[in-house]
């Protein structure tokens, strides 16, 4: 078959089935290297021709995206989970071992095209890993045993889906539920329940109920919806935020897992509210794994007249929701990138404003929620405003879902009502040798044990829900490294302050870490902190050096016992730089060396 009809053959039924629309180009390409493995640039001019849009911005949505690949990475695409968890977890030695048994190093590809191991950022594992994905699906609590025979059954070309199905199992891990874990769902009672109460009525219930952002900004969600409903435009959209991706953080994941019924009627709540007709579920490609599940959950509701035209009856109230799937960037989970990426172009934040709830989603009002936000909405709906407001702190109405992972005898799901302390959450979950807290992952706050009576409240601690523990036996350095080595992965590159800034703090903590740092690298990440913090452009580049700033204020002997005594090193070995050119030129006299004492 020649290569025309192959494509042909191959891709038509990709743009066929996405109606050749250049605003679902991201969704294309996930699809197009589901059935060709890779997108090659030949691929790519195709693409572009098809869908009438340059070859420029083909190629800047498939290079931004950390799960598109521009060259064939195997059959069998092997990624470990990278997330300071895992590698508390022992995460390390089993990808050596694995890149042992294959014979490979550290993204390499195997010479017959089988099989690559790489590493990837947090996966949302936490609780169980550590955790790897194989061709984007994911598999917990991984051992040695397991990886030997994980490395069988690829030697042996088994289909992923022939592989023993305990491997694909990821718990939810619910530790102790309140008021949305704890009750059960009775689907279309919200939605029911919002439609009762009207349209005006139900905002007015949101108002009262104070309801804040579960995605960690905290805004309140009627301002939002009310400034969507009011905005001019042809269409409204819901946007569900399901870009979980902030290190440490697996709520979302549990939601999505066993509580779909009460996302996606938020959503429906949502779109009643604002009067909107399509609604957005934006999931991360590491929970790709529940794309089926949820799916079919859309499908029941339609059947129940829960998506649909009328809606529980209603006339005139048609809404109906769309998955798309993310491509592993971290910068997706900030709102106006989402939706960047969901028009299919590369996940850069915009300049704002506009603000998404006047020109979101094609340039239209959109509401974008975070999903453990949209589920609250549907308790409120069927309780009102005044009962949930009566719950948590009075800036913080409500519960929060906390992920806890790291050094503690029970990780997993808490759900307290705002306002609990972080020595309680300790507690409960088995961690009495705690020395550190991460809370609201590596953006968020490093907290001492001084601070253990602080509360989880938008008035003190903040977070989106990650809870990363660390016990006496840990090394704040290492932990704060390994977050500064995630920003520099996960920066755009659009402004300047973070893309320089993430590799500066990544290179000093490197330097450091090789015994070379002194007292001026101590003083720079300080600075370099500061100025990112003040220019740069979104919240990624604002908060990326929160952990080095905190563990070098905190656990200042962390970074001291690390440092030369000198003033100032040079970040590399300056006379054995100069080896090579003593080889080429025959010289290895006194004159040829630095006098490293002048
Ligand atoms: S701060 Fe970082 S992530 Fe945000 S726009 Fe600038 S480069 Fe991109």
């Amino acid at each position: 078959m020649s290569e025309v009809s192959e494509f042909s053959r191959l891709v038509e039924p990709v743009l066929q089935r996405h109606q050749w629309r250049p605003d679902r180009l991201l969704q294309i390409l996930r699809d197009v290297q589901d059935v060709l493995d890779y997108l090659s640039d030949d691929t790519l001019v195709r693409l572009a021709e098809e869908l009438r849009i340059s070859y420029a911005q083909v190629r800047s949505t498939r290079d931004f995206y950390a799960f598109l690949y521009s060259e064939n990475r195997g059959r069998y695409r092997v990624l470990f989970s990278d997330n300071i968890t895992d590698r508390m977890l022992g995460n390390q030695a089993l990808f050596e071992q694995m890149l042992a048994n294959f014979g490979l190093a550290a993204g390499q590809v195997s010479a017959d095209g089988l099989v690559s191991v790489d590493l990837t950022s947090c996966t949302g594992m936490c609780d169980q890993g550590p955790a790897i994905l194989v061709n984007e699906l994911a598999i917990t609590r991984m051992t040695p045993q397991r990886v030997d025979e994980i490395c069988v059954l690829v030697k042996n070309e088994v289909p992923l889906a022939d592989w023993p199905a305990e491997f694909f199992v990821v718990e939810d891990n619910i530790r102790r539920a309140d008021m949305l874990l704890g009750t059960p769902h009775e689907p279309g009672h919200a939605i029911r329940a919002a439609i009762t109460r009207g349209r005006d009525g139900m905002l007015a219930e949101m108002r009262i109920a104070n309801l804040r952002g579960r995605g960690g900004a905290g805004f309140t969600t009627a301002i939002k919806w009310e400034a969507c409903r009011q905005a001019p435009g042809e269409q409204r959209y819901i946007v569900c935020n399901a870009d979980e991706g902030e290190p440490g953080t697996f709520k979302d994941r549990v939601l999505l897992q066993s509580y779909a019924g009460r996302v996606f009627e938020g959503m429906v709540i949502a779109a009643y509210t604002v009067g909107a007709r399509l609604g957005l579920l934006y999931l991360r490609a590491e929970y790709r794994y529940l794309r089926p599940q949820l799916e079919a959950f859309l499908a029941g509701m339609r059947a129940q007249n829960l998506l649909g035209k009328d809606i529980a009856g209603d006339k005139g109230f048609d809404f109906d929701i769309e998955i798309h799937l993310g491509a592993g960037a971290y910068i997706c989970g900030e709102e106006s990138a989402l939706i960047e990426s969901l028009e299919g172009k590369a996940g850069k934040p915009r300049v704002r404003p506009p603000f998404p709830v006047t020109c979101g989603y094609m340039n239209q009002p959109t509401v974008v929620n975070n999903v453990e936000t949209l589920c609250k909405a549907t308790e409120i709906a069927i309780h009102g405003g005044a009962w949930y407001e009566a719950i948590g702190t009075k800036q913080s109405t409500g519960t929060k879902i906390i992920s806890v992972a790291g050094d503690c005898e029970r990780p997993g799901l808490y759900e307290y009502a705002f306002g609990v302390r972080i020595a309680q959450i300790l507690e409960d979950c088995g961690a009495s040798e705690a020395m550190a807290v991460q809370v609201s992952g590596a953006s968020g706050v490093c907290l001492s044990e001084r601070e253990f009576g602080r509360r989880i409240a938008f008035e003190d601690v903040p977070t989106a829900g990650s809870f990363m523990i660390f016990d006496t036996q840990r090394d704040l350095f290492e932990v704060a490294r390994n977050f500064a080595h995630f920003f520099r992965h996960e920066s755009c590159g659009f402004c300047t302050p973070c893309r320089t800034g993430t590799a500066l703090l990544s290179d000093l903590m490197d330097k450091i870490a090789d015994g070379r740092g002194t007292q001026y690298e101590m003083n720079e990440l300080l600075r370099v902190q500061a100025v990112m913090k003040a220019s740069s452009h979104c919240g990624l580049g604002q908060t990326a050096g929160n952990a080095v700033a905190d563990t070098v204020q905190k656990f200042r002997p962390a970074y001291e016992r690390r440092l030369a005594q000198t003033d100032f090193m040079p970040a590399f070995d300056l006379d054995a730089a100069l080896a090579k050119g003593r080889a080429i030129t025959g010289r290895d006299d006194a004159l040829a060396h630095l006098d490293q004492g002048a």
